[in-house]
């Protein structure tokens, strides 16, 4: 899910030509091994965690930094925060449960089929697409009667 070419964050910073210090590896670690599309507080308690001499500021320049490399993806659920994710190696939409903020990833063939084929006709070639799902998790009536 994390990476490029099975390449890591890590990896691909190098690649890029970013000098990589110990606090972004860290980062870029922390970045990797998460799967809940993280916020920058989130990732800074994560960071802070490994190497204690981090600071919030540290983060946001590196999360800045490896944005601009285009290794990861910047999403805005609506709550405000800017939430992060190495760009997969598969494309992939979000459901977003409004309740909780857990984001839910999922890929669905018809519609990336249907999106294909709107944009044809409206004379377009996708290259590119976000899907969001902002949802509320089924109460148990919802779940027999359907
Ligand atoms: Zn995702």
């Amino acid at each position: 899910m994390a990476e490029e070419d099975g390449k890591t964050l890590e990896e691909l910073c190098v690649e890029r030509g970013m000098r990589m210090t110990g606090q972004r590896r860290v980062i870029a670690g922390v970045l990797q091994d998460a799967y809940d599309h993280p916020d920058v507080e989130e990732l800074y308690r994560r960071a802070v965690a490994i190497d204690g001499n981090i600071s919030i500021s540290t983060v946001y320049r590196t999360v800045k930094l490896f944005e601009d490399l285009g290794i990861i993806e910047k999403h805005e659920f609506r709550d405000g925060r800017a939430r992060y994710e190495p760009i997969p190696d598969e494309h992939h939409d979000h459901l977003i449960d409004v309740k909780s903020g857990d984001v839910i990833e999922f890929r669905n063939a018809r519609i990336e089929a249907l999106q294909e084929e709107i944009a044809r006709e409206l004379g377009y070639r996708i290259v590119d697409h976000r899907l969001e799902l902002y949802a509320v998790p089924l109460d148990e009536k919802e779940k027999d009667g359907g």
